[in-house]
């Protein structure tokens, strides 16, 4: 029998997570069952993604950096890399301010359902301002200042510092081009191999995704509020699905103008790690997916995709800031207040900004939409308002984030001439493609 395609896989076990977790909870024993049972296997295959996550970082990113040769050629790869993320994210913000001005979903919400909100969510609201309260303490230059780190053991420890272990890598790689090709080679060489282990890693954990998955869901579904406050948060979820959905048909017009890949080459080439987005609804869990789908399936150079992805993954987060842009609109809606051009430019920059800030973590992105509430004026305990879905919303824009950084490293890779055929396993040192067959070589 043919072997399902990894993403028939994953969504089954999705599928299959959500409905035994609907027939479980009509059992009174049915929701402790999922939480002592099942959930820890989802927490096992986060964890076990996570764990790769700084290895494959240092290892791809080394390896990727030293490949280079030159310097020069990596800033003219940054300098395109970073501009392209930063354009996309600004068209992000600007679907979610329309749709949001356009759908207005926050005068749905009557007076009553917004008092129902605000007490069944102040206490989870109110911790999440105070986690953002730390952050807008901090200086302007504090962003630069947290980027190098002062010890690389502390840095790696820590998978919040993914920043800084970048900064790490791309000095380290740098170095390594600038000393003699002889002392190079054997710290080459380990790096090389290195890389190829964690990528053979990444491969057996995905075995174990659609068992993963199913576990993940199970325990969203048990754990999920009532279906009432959903209802009446609909038009503000709806608002931001269109705007997701517009967002990726954004990538793959990009992709297709820019490098005239099929839609369908690009859609089918991601799917595993959006689903993968979905389920963990974390950028930084899903980034080793991301790499190897670009890489193996999209024939990618690694030298391009293990410099964009891992820095995409952190500061590149679309579905992030055009949730922001809707969230911020929708809770000045609810309370009545009439926002200003002048207040919906600035959450083009405070959204932006606040969406490269975000951790690439469940939830994250909720912490620093306070930030762009506060700079507009408005008040942070609409947090409360839009508590109860989140989650799903966060998985939603996780897949949009991950979506963003596959999009840009084929742009990318299309405009520094490293982009093979589909299912490149080989590239000879002038990175041609190595085992391309013979009829598409012709
Ligand atoms: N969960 C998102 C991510 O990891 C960040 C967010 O909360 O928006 O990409």
């Amino acid at each position: 029998m043919k072997k399902l395609a990894l993403h028939w896989q994953i969504l089954l076990g999705m599928a299959a997570g959500v409905i035994f977790a609907l027939i479980l909870t009509n059992f009174s024993w049915g929701s402790e069952f999922v939480n002592d049972w099942i959930k820890p296997f989802g927490t096992i295959f986060i964890n076990a993604l996570k764990l790769i996550a700084v290895p494959l970082i240092l290892g791809s990113l080394i390896k990727g950096i030293s490949d280079l040769k030159d310097i020069s050629k990596l800033s003219k790869m940054g300098t395109k890399t970073i501009g392209i993320y930063i354009g996309t994210t600004i068209i992000a913000v600007l679907i979610g301010l329309t749709m949001v001005n356009l759908i207005k979903p926050g005068n749905a919400i009557t007076q009553e359902t917004q008092q129902d909100l605000i007490t069944s969510y102040e206490g989870d609201a109110s911790s999440k301002i105070a986690d953002a309260e730390k952050q807008k303490e901090a200086g302007p230059l504090q962003a630069l200042e947290d980027l190098v780190p002062d010890n690389i053991f502390a840095a790696a420890g820590d998978n919040a510092n993914m920043l800084q272990v970048i900064f790490f890598a791309i000095f380290f790689g740098i170095g390594l081009i600038l000393i003699p090709e002889k002392t190079a080679k054997p710290v080459k060489d380990f790096f090389d191999g290195f890389n190829e282990v964690i990528l053979k890693m990444i491969d057996l954990i995905m075995l174990a995704a659609p068992y993963g998955v199913f576990a993940l869901l199970a325990a969203l579904v048990v754990e999920s509020p009532s279906s009432d406050l959903f209802a009446a948060l609909a038009m503000y979820g709806i608002t931001v699905l269109i705007g997701l959905a517009l967002m990726i048909g954004v990538y793959i017009l990009l992709v297709w103008v820019f490098t005239k890949n099929k839609p369908s080459f690009f859609i089918n080439g991601i799917a595993p790690a959006q689903l993968l987005a979905f389920s963990t609804s974390s950028s930084a869990a899903t980034l080793p997916v991301t790499m190897e789908r670009v890489e193996e399936h999209m024939g990618v150079h690694q030298e391009v995709t293990s410099f964009v992805l891992p820095i995409g993954a952190t500061i590149n987060m679309d579905g992030t800031s055009l949730y922001q842009a809707i969230a911020a609109v929708f809770i000045a809606q609810a309370f009545g207040m009439d926002l200003s051009i002048g207040a919906q430019l600035g959450i083009i920059a405070t959204a932006t900004l606040a969406s490269i800030g975000s951790a690439a973590v469940p939830g994250a992105g909720m912490v620093m939409l306070v930030i762009v509430l506060a700079q507009a004026g408005i008040p942070e305990a609409g947090l409360a308002l839009i508590f109860a879905v989140d989650r799903p919303l966060d998985m939603c824009r996780t897949v949009v984030n991950v979506t963003g950084d596959a999009a840009v490293s084929l742009m990318v890779a299309k405009s520094v001439d490293k982009m093979g055929p589909p299912n490149v396993k080989e590239w000879d040192d002038e990175y041609h493609p190595k085992n391309i067959p013979a009829e598409e070589k012709a």
